[in-house]
């Protein structure tokens, strides 16, 4: 069986990241996203083990020093990871999995995966992206403040993945993403395995 694509989704805080995923699954049964472990505190209507699993400090540093992560990082002042077992079985099984991550854990994803497939989701501008956080009333004034500072320097690792996809029109940044995850399943290197019959002669 043909190992499944490993597609890792970066973007600004507000950018629509999760909104875009949410849709690409609900399209594409073939995807699955993997839930990241987080030391940050649940924002109402999150729940456990479905947006994040939530853990406290300790156990991330346990988790942590026990080699567990594929990869982690810093953001906001807290800590976020990614669970390697997971991963690597859902792959192994030809599922294509999705990471929604900062660049930071891109990087090291790409080191362990130089398959994978980096997106990078934009918003159509700055003073869009700050609306959009506003609208979508889950943070604070500072935690917004914070978050736009962080964008700035977030935005400036763009240019690292290999697609880039303007959030402007939902369904057309939906379209576009639908698309990639399309071509990426086309490519040669991945089909020959599949038609093994037309590559006997
Ligand atoms: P949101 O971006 O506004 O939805 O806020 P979150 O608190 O959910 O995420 C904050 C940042 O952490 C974003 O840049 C995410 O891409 C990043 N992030 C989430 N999960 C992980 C993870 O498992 N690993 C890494 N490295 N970054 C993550
Ligand atoms: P992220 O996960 O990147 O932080 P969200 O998916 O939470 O972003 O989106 C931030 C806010 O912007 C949400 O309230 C969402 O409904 C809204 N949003 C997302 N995409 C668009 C879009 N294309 N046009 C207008 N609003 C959008
Ligand atoms: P969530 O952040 O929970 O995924 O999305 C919040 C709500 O906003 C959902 O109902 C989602 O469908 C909606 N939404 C996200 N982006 C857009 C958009 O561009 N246009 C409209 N009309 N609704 C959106």
């Amino acid at each position: 069986m043909n190992e499944g694509i490993l597609l890792i989704v970066s973007a600004p805080s507000g950018a629509g990241k999760t909104s875009l995923m949410k849709a690409l699954l609900a399209r594409d049964p073939a995807l699955t996203l993997s839930v990241s472990c987080t030391t940050r505190a649940a924002r109402p209507g999150e729940q456990d083990g479905v947006h994040y699993h939530f853990v406290a400090p300790a156990e991330f540093q346990a988790a942590l020093r026990a080699g567990d992560f594929l990869e982690h990082a810093r953001v906001f002042d807290n800590w976020y990871g990614t669970r390697a077992a997971d991963v690597r079985t859902r792959l192994a099984e030809g599922h294509d999995v999705i990471l929604e991550i900062d660049w930071q854990g891109a990087r090291q994803v790409r080191e362990c995966f130089p398959t994978s497939v980096g997106i990078f989701i934009l918003p159509p501008s700055i003073a869009e992206l700050e609306r959009r956080l506003r609208g979508r009333g889950t943070d604070s004034d500072a935690v917004i403040a914070r978050r736009m500072a962080q964008a700035r320097s977030e935005m400036t690792h763009a240019d690292e993945y290999k697609y880039l996809v303007v959030n402007d029109r939902f369904d057309g940044a939906l379209d576009a993403l639908a698309a990639i995850v399309v071509a990426e399943r086309h490519l040669m290197v991945r089909q020959r395995s599949r038609v093994a019959f037309a590559f006997a002669f």
